[in-house]
């Protein structure tokens, strides 16, 4: 009565868990000699991307909750995001909640009555269309909010992103402490993945890394084994397999699957930096930098649909980006020093991010691909953006599926 889940990201690792409270035994199998997937800490510590947690991701709060995990997760701006904006050197906090639009210092770039009236008609569910084209009658409110929400929970530009996929989100964070945003306060590391797998294990969970599967022998309508290069895992009667893995390999190891084609990248920037002090999220409108995060040790840059910047070397990115922080800073009274001289930087580039979520973009297959497997992965997510809450729930919802 075995339950093999393939895949240490987020939707395995949630898989694993909910395996191992449904009380079955629990064999996580992980190609890589780390796990976190999409959500990993790098080698030597570094996060391979900043991670935001919104309160409207319930399930990926409540999976950082049962890993003991949450406590690490901070609220870096509880007043509204510092936003500058290169083009007029404006600097203003933004509510990211519609519920704290009532304070007009609060409220985004853009923003009007009749603006407030097209936001409201994007959130109805409707027919699906292009955001650009569904926000063009408002075009400093589509560069000043939407534009900026669309890249950062969809990673697609607004020329295709799916106002359908929008509405679901826009719906979602619209409640009371939906909106707060969080971010590790250490890294992905020891504020996820460490604990994640610490969970595991106390609940006798096995752990296999450097096994990637590389088969699923089928029979019928069931799997009847599970090759890992020179291993064979044969599935008795009752053993049951959750593949939580990425589309591209879910398709190779199932010829035939269904999955999205078409990724988006995001491009990250680590610069080194010394000091320590609160834990930072800023935004910056109009330039290369979308988000930055500020840590102690660490100054970190997030390009969401990072098309065009994904291809360019870091000797070009970083005084770009350089200049934009030193901007932030001075905007916000950002404590420390912000040296005119470049510091050391890091790009890191994952060019297949998340799905890009266009209009039209095909449903995900059925979750039970066979009577004894099912799929998991925030690829599977119907409704919502790929996102640590969809992959959460993609993998909880694979166990239940199995029964
Ligand atoms: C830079 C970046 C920033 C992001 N920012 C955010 C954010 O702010 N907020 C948010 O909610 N989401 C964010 N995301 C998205 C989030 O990281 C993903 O949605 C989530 O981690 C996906 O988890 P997953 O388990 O579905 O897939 P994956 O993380 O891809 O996990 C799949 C796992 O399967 C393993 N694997 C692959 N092939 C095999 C095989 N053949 N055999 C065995 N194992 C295999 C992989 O090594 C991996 O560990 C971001 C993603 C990136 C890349």
């Amino acid at each position: 009565m075995t339950t093999h889940v393939v895949g240490g990201g987020v939707a395995g690792l949630a898989a694993a868990l909910a395996a191992r409270a449904a009380g079955q035994p629990v064999v996580l199998h992980e190609a890589a000699g780390s796990a976190g997937g999409r959500a990993r800490a790098l080698p030597d510590g570094t996060d391979n991307g900043t991670h935001a947690v919104l309160g409207a991701n319930r399930a990926a709060v409540g999976f950082l909750k049962e890993v003991g995990a949450w406590s690490g997760w901070v609220e870096p701006e509880p007043d509204g995001l510092p936003v500058l904006d290169l083009a007029d050197g404006s600097a203003r906090r933004v509510a990211l909640s519609p519920l704290g639009w009532w304070r007009g210092d609060r409220r985004p770039h853009g923003l009007s009555a009749r603006g407030v009236m097209a936001l409201l008609r994007l959130a109805l569910p409707g027919a699906d269309a292009a955001v650009g084209a569904r926000m063009a009658g408002h075009p400093a409110l589509l560069r000043g909010f939407v534009e900026p929400l669309v890249i950062a929970a969809l990673n697609t530009p607004v020329t295709e992103a799916s106002s359908r996929r929008l509405a679901a989100v826009l719906r979602r964070v619209g409640g009371p402490g939906a909106a707060r945003l969080h971010v590790a306060r250490s890294g992905l590391g020891p504020d996820l993945v460490e604990p994640a797998l610490a969970a595991l294990r106390r609940g006798g969970a096995e752990v296999r890394f450097s096994a990637r599967l590389r088969g699923v022998e089928v029979e019928g309508e069931r799997a009847a084994a599970l090759q890992f290069g020179g291993e064979r895992v044969a599935l008795g009667d009752g053993d049951r397999v959750v593949l939580a893995l990425p589309p591209w390999e879910a398709a190779r190891v199932m010829p035939g699957l269904p999955v999205p084609v078409e990724h988006a990248p995001i491009l990250n920037l680590h610069f080194a930096r010394e000091g320590a002090g609160a834990v930072r999220f800023l935004g910056v409108l109009g330039g290369l930098c979308q988000w930055v995060l500020v840590r102690p040790g660490a100054v970190a840059v997030t390009v969401s649909a990072a098309d065009a910047e994904a291809g360019e070397p870091v000797e070009v990115l970083a005084p770009r980006a350089w200049g934009e922080i030193r901007a932030l800073a001075s905007a916000f009274g950002l404590p420390g020093e912000w040296p005119v001289e470049v510091p050391g930087c890091r790009a890191v580039k994952e060019r297949r991010a998340t799905p890009r979520h266009v209009v039209g973009q095909a449903a995900p297959p059925d979750v039970r691909a066979l009577r004894n497997l099912a799929l998991a992965g925030d690829w599977m997510e119907p409704v919502l953006p790929a996102t640590i809450d969809a992959a959460v729930r993609s993998g909880r919802r694979a166990v239940r599926a199995l029964g």
